[in-house]
C-alpha cells in the first residue's frame, strides 16, 4: 500500500534487497574458494608429477629432440652455417629470409623478437638498431627510391665497346669479380604466340649505369607483341640489332677479355670476367641462345635465402617490394627496372657480413653426408657443439663474392 503510493521508497527497498542478495552470493563463493584452498594445502602426500624428459636443443635453430640420434639426423640435413639467414633478436637460424619474417612478423610471432623488431628493427633488411631513432635514420637509406623507367621511347642502342675498354684496363689482380645485371623482354612467335622471341635487351653495371641496351630484330615472325606488358610494337623491332650481334656484345661484356677456359674453370675465380646477375636467368639466356658457366651466375630467383620456405621462387616484384621497399612492374615491363632490382638485391645479399672462424669459407658438402651408414658410429666421437661447428652451408653465399 505504502509502496503503491511511494515509488521512491519502492526503489530504495529494492536496491537493499539486491545488495543483500549479492553479498550472500559472494560470501558463498569466497567460502567455497577458501575451503578448496585449505583442502589443497592439506593434501601434501599426493605423488608429484613425473619429471619432464630431458630435451636436446639444436644450437642453431632451437628445435628440440628427445633422442640424440634425431638431433644428429637434423644437423645432417639442415646445413646450419654462419651464412644462413638469422633472426637478429634471438639469433635463430632459418632456411630463408621468409622464415625469419614468419618468425618475427608471422601469425604466431615470438613475443621478445616481435617486440624488439617493432621498436628497433628494419622491416626490409631485418637488422636491429640500438634505438628507435637509429632505426628510423637507417630506414631512410635502406628503402631505395624506384628507378625512373627507360620507357620504350628512350634511347634505342648504347654501345658497350667504350665501357669494356675502360674497365678492362683497370688492374683486376686481387679484386673480387665485377658483376653486371641483364634482363630481356620477350615477344611471342609461332602460330599461337607461345614461342619466346627476344625483343629487347638491357645490361647495367654495379653502379646502375646502362652499359648496353637495344631492340632485337626477331628471327621468326612475331605473332604476339604482348603489347599490354611489353609496350612494344612492330616499329620498335624493325630496326633492331640482329641477334648474332647482340650475342657478341653481351659475351664481350661478360668475358671482358678473359679467356674462355679460365672462365669455364670452377677453380678459377673468373678473373676479369663478370658475374651475371638477373632474375630467372635461364629464360634470358635461352632467348639470347647463349650459355654462361653456372658458377658465374647470380640468380635472385634461385638463391636459397631469397626463396619461399617451400623452396619455390618469389617474383621479382615481391622481392623488390619486400627487400628494397618500392614497387616495380606497375605498368609496362621495363627491362631496365628489372635489371636494377636484381642488381640491388644481389648487392644487398653480397654486402652481408658473415664471420667464420678458421678457413671455413669453402663450400663443401656437409661433413655428415660423408659419413655413410656403415661409419655412422664415428659421429659419437664428437660433442654436439663440435658437430654444429662442422656443419657447412649447402649453397654458395654471395657474401663470398666480396672476398679476394
Ligand atoms: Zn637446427
Ligand atoms: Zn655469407
Ligand atoms: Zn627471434
Ligand atoms: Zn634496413
Amino acid at each position: 500500500m505504502a509502496f503503491d503510493q511511494n515509488p521512491e521508497l519502492c526503489m530504495v527497498v529494492f536496491k537493499w534487497i539486491k545488495k543483500l542478495y549479492g553479498f550472500a552470493e559472494n560470501f558463498t563463493f569466497n567460502f567455497t574458494v577458501l575451503l578448496l584452498l585449505l583442502f589443497s594445502m592439506d593434501n601434501t602426500d599426493v605423488d608429484p608429477l613425473p619429471p619432464l624428459p630431458k630435451r636436446l636443443k639444436c644450437n642453431a635453430c632451437y628445435k628440440q629432440y628427445k633422442k640424440e640420434e634425431h638431433l644428429i639426423e637434423h644437423l645432417n640435413k639442415s646445413y646450419h652455417s654462419v651464412h644462413q639467414p638469422r633472426c637478429a633478436a634471438c639469433l635463430k637460424h632459418c632456411k630463408s629470409f621468409e622464415s625469419v619474417r614468419e618468425h618475427v612478423f608471422g601469425p604466431l610471432p615470438r613475443g621478445f623478437c616481435s617486440r624488439l623488431f617493432s621498436e628497433q628493427g628494419c622491416q626490409l633488411c631485418l637488422a636491429i638498431f640500438g634505438s628507435p631513432e637509429a632505426r628510423d635514420e637507417h630506414i631512410e637509406l635502406c628503402r631505395l627510391p624506384a628507378p625512373v623507367p627507360l620507357e620504350t621511347s628512350a634511347l634505342s642502342y648504347i654501345d658497350p665497346e667504350f665501357y669494356v675498354q675502360v674497365s678492362s684496363a683497370e688492374n683486376h689482380v686481387g679484386r673480387r669479380p665485377g658483376a653486371i645485371a641483364i634482363d630481356c623482354e620477350m615477344v611471342g612467335g609461332g602460330y599461337d604466340g607461345s614461342i619466346e622471341v627476344c625483343a629487347r635487351v638491357c645490361v647495367v653495371d654495379e653502379d646502375e649505369k646502362v652499359i648496353f641496351h637495344t631492340y632485337v630484330q626477331p628471327e621468326i615472325p612475331v605473332t604476339n607483341y604482348r603489347h599490354d606488358t611489353t609496350g612494344l610494337t612492330e616499329e620498335h623491332l624493325r630496326d633492331g640489332m640482329p641477334l648474332k650481334e647482340v650475342q657478341e656484345k653481351v659475351l664481350q661484356i661478360l668475358y671482358n677479355e678473359e679467356s674462355l677456359s679460365n672462365v669455364r674453370s670452377k677453380l678459377f675465380d673468373g678473373g676479369k670476367a663478370r658475374l651475371l646477375v638477373g632474375h630467372g636467368l635461364a629464360n634470358d639466356l635461352d632467348c639470347l641462345k647463349l650459355s654462361y658457366p653456372d658458377h658465374m651466375l647470380r640468380d635472385t630467383s634461385m638463391y636459397p635465402p631469397l626463396m619461399k620456405t617451400n623452396s619455390v621462387s618469389h617474383s621479382l616484384k615481391y622481392l623488390t617490394r619486400t627487400y628494397l621497399g618500392y614497387d616495380i612492374q606497375t605498368g609496362d615491363h621495363d627491362p631496365y627496372e628489372d635489371c636494377i632490382s636484381a642488381m640491388r638485391l644481389y648487392k644487398r645479399m653480397r654486402g652481408q657480413v658473415h664471420k667464420e672462424k678458421g678457413n671455413g669459407t669453402s663450400i663443401t658438402s656437409n661433413i655428415f653426408r660423408l659419413l655413410d651408414a656403415r661409419e655412422s658410429n664415428k659421429v659419437d666421437k664428437f660433442t654436439l657443439d663440435e658437430l654444429y661447428a662442422m656443419s657447412s652451408s649447402d649453397f654458395k653465399c654471395w657474401c663470398l663474392d666480396m672476398r679476394p
